[in-house]
């Protein structure tokens, strides 16, 4: 990293992805360290949480939004695309409908979001190896067609949870 970067800044991070895919339960799991088996309400509004996270010495401020309930439509507002600095796109990897909607998802992205903005395409429930349908290899190789970055998570576990954040982070100090 280097020249400048501004730790005033708060960048609008925004989870998408089908619904039960596990969007509110990473925000969770990442906010307050915990599962809470069983589904959020669908119903309850865009909420977002505050986070402060931490590399090296820099301070990143993100402003992390959940969608909730408009995304069985796939009726998020553009305007809420819009100014979004990081996009994390969710697949349950037990789900292959999940994951054959990426690209409608990615199409919609492309359309409203900025085009600098920070997009991590995120593989979840990775604890669930035996219910899995979609391998791996099949999220590497769609995130490599699209150009954004891949990893597997598990809201149930933490794993990699903490280290997807980081890695937005870490993207919003280099572009910035
Ligand atoms: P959302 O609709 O995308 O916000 O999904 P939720 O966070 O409400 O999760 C939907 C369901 O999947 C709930 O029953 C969660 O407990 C479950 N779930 C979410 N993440 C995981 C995960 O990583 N592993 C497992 N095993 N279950 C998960
Ligand atoms: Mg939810």
């Amino acid at each position: 990293v280097c020249g400048y970067y501004n730790e005033d800044l708060t960048h609008k991070t925004i989870l998408v992805g089908d619904s039960g895919v596990g969007k509110t339960s990473l925000l969770v799991q990442f906010d307050q360290g915990k599962f809470i088996p069983g589904s959020f309400s669908a119903t309850v509004g865009i909420g977002f949480t505050n986070k402060v996270v931490t590399v090296g010495d820099v301070k990143v401020k993100l402003q992390i939004w959940d969608t909730a309930g408009q995304e069985r439509f796939r009726s998020v507002t553009h305007a809420y695309y819009r100014d979004a600095h990081a996009l994390l796109l969710l697949y349950d990897i037990t789900s292959k409908s999940s994951f054959d909607n990426i690209r409608a998802w990615l199409t919609e992205i492309h359309e409203y979001a900025q085009s600098d903005v920070v997009i991590m395409l995120l593989g979840n429930k990775a604890d669930m190896g035996s219910g899995r349908a979609i391998k791996r290899e099949d999220g590497e190789r769609l995130a490599r067609e699209y150009g954004v970055i891949f990893m597997e998570t598990s809201a149930k576990t933490g794993i990699n949870v903490d280290l997807a954040f980081m890695t937005v982070a870490k993207e919003l100090i280099g572009r910035s």
